[in-house]
């Protein structure tokens, strides 16, 4: 039978890593600031193709190419926390989203937007007219997250985990600062589906530098 991730007990999960944890508060006033020209950029073919129900939130499963800090990536998956997992200038906002992308050698990183309250978003509304529970359904159609993807705005950068057991390290984190937003009635709908918060709670930085770059 598979078990639920409870995070309720989340202080019970196994972490064999060490010392480079997430998610962690970020602060916008003490990040260095660095300039890097091409920090993120998203080829044209990043699209979801599927919808499964993972749980304690849905993932949509996607195909696709990204190049960040000029190394190439391709798009494995889009999921969901609620609340936020990354507390920013101590706001911690209503979602945050993760789109995880993998290189060659099977090296991490995800790209983190947070989302307030506000209009409604396109593509979660999408991905919630089209859920169903305890499947994974193909999308209708090929969903493009292009508009989703931070383009403009401050982007903080460090080096972390995964925020769920194995909670492997060496993850690299991009948190784009400028932030999304999910209408009221929309994260309403996704909480009828996945009631419990899935955030992990605050790691310690433990010295590590948290870098500052504004895309182009
Ligand atoms: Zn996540």
């Amino acid at each position: 039978m598979r078990v639920m991730l409870d995070y309720t007990k989340q202080e019970q999960w196994k972490n064999g890593f060490g010392q480079q944890q997430s998610p962690v508060p970020l602060n916008t006033a003490t990040a260095q600031a660095a300039v890097a020209n091409h920090l993120l950029v998203w080829q044209n073919d990043i699209e979801g193709v599927s919808l499964s129900d993972k749980e304690i939130n849905f993932q949509m499963n996607g195909h696709g190419h990204a190049v960040l800090e000029q190394r190439p990536y391709q798009f494995q998956q889009l999921h969901f926390h609620a609340p936020a997992e990354h507390v920013i200038d101590d706001d911690q906002a209503a979602m945050e989203w993760h789109f995880v992308f993998q290189d060659a050698a099977g090296q991490l990183a995800v790209v983190a937007r947070v989302a307030h309250i506000g209009a409604p978003d396109p593509v979660f509304e999408q991905l919630l007219t089209q859920f169903k529970p305890h499947e994974t359904v193909t999308l209708k159609q090929l969903l493009d997250v292009h508009a989703e993807l931070p383009a403009t705005g401050p982007v903080l950068r460090y080096l972390g985990s995964l925020t769920t057991p194995p909670l492997t390290e060496g993850v690299r984190w991009y948190v784009a600062q400028t932030p999304l937003s999910v209408s009221k009635g929309q994260l309403a709908r996704y909480h009828q589906l996945f009631e419990h918060p899935n955030n992990r709670h605050l790691q310690a930085l433990n010295g590590r530098p948290v870098l500052q770059t504004k895309l182009n």
